[in-house]
């Protein structure tokens, strides 16, 4: 008889797989949200995060989720008829466009081919051209699965004297981004993707010029995204404002101590490793990618489909290898399927998930030599 897994292995990505010391630490009797013991941990929570954004502004880190952060960015520092630049490589870089229209921001878009990033020359021309208040970039596009250089773009927007807001949903915790060292005002992120906590929070990093501009902003008419209305909280946690996800924060409070602990440079190059080990084993099955090799993101891999391969059946016979993955959104939609390797996963994690992608392919007839992928990606990891 065929044995099965109750549980098929989270690979979509985000939410990610979640370590078990993670729910255990969650698996407690709620504390009261003002209570001591609960309050140390918050700090500590807090504390670390600061260490992670590296940041001499502010953090925070409070019940949402991702969506909720990049609203939160947007209010904060920017009122009707501010001019936004937002840098779009897929889905998730077009929310911004929404976000800030809702509002009444005035946004000029710059977006790429699927798959490719804008150049950052294309973003200092337009920089220069335009009186931006704020630019937003998109760390990692997990429509596309291309990861942005924000870096040298963090550079650009220093030179240009614009806000730079980046969305770390899928980096933050697993690609580098210095905030002060790389010109980073705002990163927006979440907790279900590198941390492996179950979804439900909003997490920011807001730096010294972020905070300045909120400052300069007074009253602002949306009220839970109001940093200054959080900010005294994440300060000191005995005050109250809107009640926390406690054991979420728990939760949160083991992530970022196993973030910490890992160290950020090797976790860094641990998912860089990843991402080059996973693509291997996949090009060796004969596979390609939707994202350019030289923009691949560490965190995901966007896979194309070979002729023949139905998006339906895949992932289905995928499943039934016990493993999720995620199809394409929007227009990739049927096009491709999205594989993560991010957050608090293991080697043989992203072994097993060649294993299934194998076994999947060979069930639905297309031509390979079980064993290929692995044995690409197992000569990555071994460098
Ligand atoms: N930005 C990016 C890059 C994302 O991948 C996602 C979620 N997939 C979001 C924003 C939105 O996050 P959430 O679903 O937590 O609102």
């Amino acid at each position: 008889m065929k044995m099965r897994r109750r549980d098929p292995l989270v690979m979509i990505p985000g939410p990610t797989p979640v370590d078990p010391s993670i729910l255990k630490a969650m698996d407690v009797v709620t504390y009261g949200h003002t209570y001591g013991p609960f309050v140390e941990i918050y700090r500590e929570t807090l504390a670390g995060l600061k260490e992670i954004f590296g940041t001499k502004g502010e953090v925070l880190a409070v019940g949402g989720s991702g969506t909720l952060a990049m609203e939160a960015a947007v209010v904060n520092i920017l009122s009707r008829g501010d001019r936004l630049l937002v840098v779009s490589h897929g889905v998730f870089g077009n929310r911004f466009i929404d976000i800030a229209a809702r509002y009444g921001i005035e946004v000029d878009v710059l977006t790429a081919e699927p798959g490719e990033v804008v150049a950052p020359a294309v973003i200092a021309e337009k920089l220069a051209s335009g009186n931006y208040r704020a630019l937003t970039v998109t760390h990692v596009d997990t429509s596309t699965g291309v990861c942005a250089p924000i870096r040298e773009i963090g550079q650009l927007a220093r030179e240009h004297d614009v806000l730079f807001i980046v969305d770390g949903v899928c980096a933050t915790g697993a690609i580098e981004e210095p905030m002060d060292e790389w010109g980073i005002d705002i990163v927006v992120t979440t907790c279900q993707k590198a941390f492996g906590i179950p979804p439900g929070l909003t997490i920011l990093g807001i730096g010294p010029k972020a905070l300045d501009r909120r400052q300069e902003m007074g009253v602002i008419s949306n009220y839970y995204c109001d940093w200054d209305l959080w900010l005294p909280i994440m300060r000191d946690p005995t005050k109250y404002f809107s009640t926390p996800p406690v054991n979420l924060i728990l939760g949160l409070h083991q992530g970022v101590k196993m973030v910490l602990a890992e160290g950020l440079p090797q976790r860094f190059a641990r998912h860089w490793l990843y991402g080059k080990a996973m693509r291997a084993g996949l090009a060796a099955l004969g596979l390609e990618f939707l994202a350019d090799q030289d923009c691949a993101a560490p965190t995901l891999s966007t896979v194309l489909y070979p002729q023949g391969i139905s998006d339906d059946k895949f992932r289905a016979t995928m499943l039934r290898n016990h493993i999720l993955v995620a199809g394409g959104v929007g227009s990739l939609a049927g096009k491709l399927f999205r594989v993560g390797h991010m957050g608090n996963i293991a080697e043989s994690e992203l072994l097993v998930t060649l294993a299934a992608v194998e076994l999947t392919l060979k069930e639905l007839k297309y031509p390979l030599t079980l064993g290929a992928g692995i044995a690409a990606a197992e000569a990555v990891l071994r460098g």
